[in-house]
């Protein structure tokens, strides 16, 4: 590719939208540019990129077994309707009608598209095991879409699935996809850490995430020193969204108790949709205000305020050792603390609350309550063991060495699912002793846009990108000093052709421009090797190569270069 005819806008500039560094130097670099919130173009650069990121994948999934299918983006209602899910997914889910009034919704996932797929072709076990995988853009309608593509609305998924026979068949598909995993992030040239992911929520069942580290990441994972033990404390964070969008039975609508002279949220659906997935006896829901509120509602739990403060974040905690409960307009129960709602209030309370059906929530405050919470789908199980205990000072729980404790990206999760999906869809086959069983499923999915920035956000210095070089738009970048030099420009020329005779994906550039100007966007843009045509060629016939990473200069003869290429 020439540069003088690439659309490649880079930017002196800081974006202002900008607030991480990797999402400002994506902008910089001229890889995407923002079309509205959480909608962002790729440009040629940052699809390259993104390319060499989804060949990786590919690779590995094939290499594990999988195929490739590439499913319908738009999902019709009656599909998630059986699976129970049109009804909890929440607003993360966009949904809209077409022309014959029929709705739909924008695929944030594709458990219920493939498993009708599968349930229609599947008769027997001879049909099993099956893994079929397809990268394609989702859409999750996010509370807070944030940090370019980190956190889109829109974005590139790799999501696979897994059918087996029965749980022992599913453990191994699970690790085989586990060591993939490790594979895609190692090639990408990534630091990460395969984190035991929440598992209470979804009802004991396998999950590791995969981290990359990095202090802009949005969880918090503990991890040993010494093994390989390592844990999503993962509460530091109120996300939207949920796993696998998993997000429990279908209840009432929720509703806020509408009694005059209290501040009204605007959307009470909006943050009481934020699942936070991980305390373990104890409530979480996220509102309008600044504090938290801590209410114990049951039971004789002990607390660490200081640990509570650090995990959640926050300076100020209240805590109301004795919440009330009380009745409130008709609802069958309601759990209240002294204070009004505040951006965060933990109710602390045994696991018989978890058979309370739509029951309400808030303060001993007119027009503090919300009516029809339900346990799964507005709040979530959280490990309060893990908020208690874990803490950089506490020993691994494997082997007893020392833990750290770090920020991460979420870039890849594997989950086994089980029979949820096959059980509510009717997806089943015919055992050996022709028995009708569901199928045992898994999911795997790994974020592909949001690790293209992941990659950046580890690996970057003062002057720009520097890529790993598996997943660089361009192997190599050849600079002439000057084009309008004749003997310059032909010998770029020279270099540049061979580089692409020998399958290096090669940037030409040959801009009628300053050098200083050339070697600082050849820096921002991160091309891992850069061959400077200068004044050398001219004094003693040689080419300066340098690598981008080590920032070391190489003074190659033009007619050694032919072994630097190879
Ligand atoms: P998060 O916790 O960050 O909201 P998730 O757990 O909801 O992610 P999964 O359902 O596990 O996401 O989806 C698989 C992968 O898709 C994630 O591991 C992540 O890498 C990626 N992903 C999820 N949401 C987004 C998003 N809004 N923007 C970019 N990538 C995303
Ligand atoms: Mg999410
Ligand atoms: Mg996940
Ligand atoms: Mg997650």
């Amino acid at each position: 590719m020439r540069y003088s005819k690439l659309f490649l806008p880079t930017l002196k500039e800081v974006p202002s939208e900008a607030e991480i560094i990797s999402h400002k130097l994506m902008l910089r670099a001229g890889m995407i540019r923002r079309l509205a919130s959480g909608l962002y173009s790729y440009l040629p650069l940052g699809l390259k990129a993104l390319r060499k990121v989804e060949t990786i994948v590919r690779e590995e999934m094939f290499r594990a077994g999988a195929q490739e299918v590439l499913l319908p983006m738009v999902q019709p209602r009656e599909l998630w309707e059986e699976s129970g899910r049109w009804q909890k997914y929440g607003k993360e889910l966009l949904r809209f009608k077409d022309r014959h009034e029929h709705d739909f919704c924008l695929g944030p996932t594709h458990e219920e598209v493939i498993t009708d797929l599968v349930r229609r072709e599947v008769r027997s076990y001879r049909d099993l095991p099956l893994n079929l995988f397809q990268i394609q853009t989702k859409f999750r309608d996010e509370i807070r879409p944030r940090f370019g593509l980190m956190r889109g609305r829109e974005f590139v998924m790799k999501d696979a699935y897994s059918f087996d026979v029965d749980e022992e068949a599913l453990d191994r598909q699970y690790w085989n996809m586990f060591e993939a995993y490790c594979r895609i992030f190692e090639r990408c040239g990534l630091d990460f850490k395969a984190v035991k992911a929440d598992t209470g929520a979804i009802g004991g069942h396998e999950s590791h995430e995969f981290m990359v580290i990095a202090d802009t990441g949005e969880d918090e994972i503990a991890s040993c020193t010494v093994c390989k033990w390592a844990a999503n404390i993962e509460l530091a964070e109120v996300k939207s969204g949920s796993d696998s969008g998993d997000e429990g039975e279908a209840f009432d609508e929720i509703k806020k108790v509408n009694t005059p002279g209290v501040k009204q949220v605007e959307d009470v659906s909006e943050f009481l949709k934020v699942p936070l997935h991980k305390i373990v006896k104890s409530l979480v829901l996220e509102t309008d205000k600044k504090d938290v509120v801590v209410a114990m509602v049951r039971g004789d739990h002990e607390l660490n305020e200081v640990k509570m403060k650090k995990v959640l974040g926050c300076d100020e905690l209240t805590l109301a050792k004795e919440a009330t409960v009380e009745r409130v307009t008709g609802a069958p129960i309601g759990f209240a603390g002294p204070v009004g709602l505040r951006e965060k209030v933990i109710l602390i309370a045994d696991n018989s609350i978890k058979s309370l059906r739509n029951f309400v929530v808030g303060a001993n405050e007119k027009d503090a309550h919300l009516l029809n919470v339900n346990w799964d789908r507005d709040i979530k199980d959280v490990s309060f063991s893990d908020i208690r205990n874990i803490t950089e000072a506490d020993p691994c729980p494997e082997c007893g060495s020392t833990i750290e404790i770090r920020r991460g990206i979420e870039v890849g999760h594997v989950f086994k699912l089980g029979t949820k999906y096959s059980e509510a869809m009717g997806a089943t086959f015919l055992d050996k002793d022709g028995k009708e069983r569901p199928i045992v499923m898994g999911c795997y999915g790994i974020g592909v846009s949001r690790t293209v920035q992941a990659a950046i956000e580890q690996n970057h210095d003062e002057l720009g990108i520097v890529f790993p070089e598996p997943i660089a738009p361009f192997d190599l970048i050849v600079t002439v000093v000057n084009v309008k030099d004749e003997e310059l420009r032909a010998s770029g020329e020279n270099i540049y052709k061979a580089a692409l005779s020998k399958g290096i994906d090669c940037l030409f550039d040959d801009r009628d421009m300053r050098p200083g100007v050339k070697f600082k966007d050849a820096e921002l843009i991160g091309i891992p090797v850069r061959i400077t045509v200068g004044k050398r060629l001219k004094e003693d016939g040689s080419v300066e190569v340098f690598h981008r990473k080590t920032r070391q200069v190489e003074l190659i003869p033009m007619e050694k270069l032919e072994d630097v290429l190879n």
